[in-house]
């Protein structure tokens, strides 16, 4: 991988891959629970509706169960994303700098959240990849 245009490291390249692999694989895991869950979830509000004579009511608490099951399988894919895109850039070299401005995002900031592609005044902006 090539060195960083001003030849310094903005962190341990090794130490940042060994957190966002394992944050990867643990996303894995989570993915696949969250889609056993949106499976169910879909799976009882089809099996349920009218097989018990339900009152329609009950009908909306289902529909929100397989909403939410779809937000979090939504929400994992994306940071699952995220995290892959990490290890693109560590792999390209351009890991540690912010996506927006360049410059170099602190150490403690990709200790915490090893994935994020910003600095911490870019956190709010939206980085198309
Ligand atoms: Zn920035």
């Amino acid at each position: 991988m090539r060195p960083a245009p001003d030849g310094r490291t903005p962190v341990d390249p090794d130490r940042a891959r060994q957190l966002l692999t394992g944050e990867l694989s643990a996303l894995d895991d989570r993915l696949r629970a969250a889609e056993d869950n949106r499976a169910e979830a879909s799976a009882d509000t089809l099996g349920q509706e009218g097989a018990l004579g339900q009152h329609p009511g009950d009908y909306g608490t289902e529909v929100n169960t397989t909403m939410e099951a779809d937000l979090s399988v939504t929400t994992l894919s994306e940071q699952r994303r995220r995290v892959q895109d990490a290890i693109d850039r560590l792999d390209e070299g351009g890991y540690g700098r912010c996506a927006v401005c360049g410059r170099e995002i602190d150490d403690e900031r990709l200790e915490a959240r090893p994935e994020v592609p910003t600095c911490r005044e870019h956190a709010d902006t939206p980085v198309v990849t």
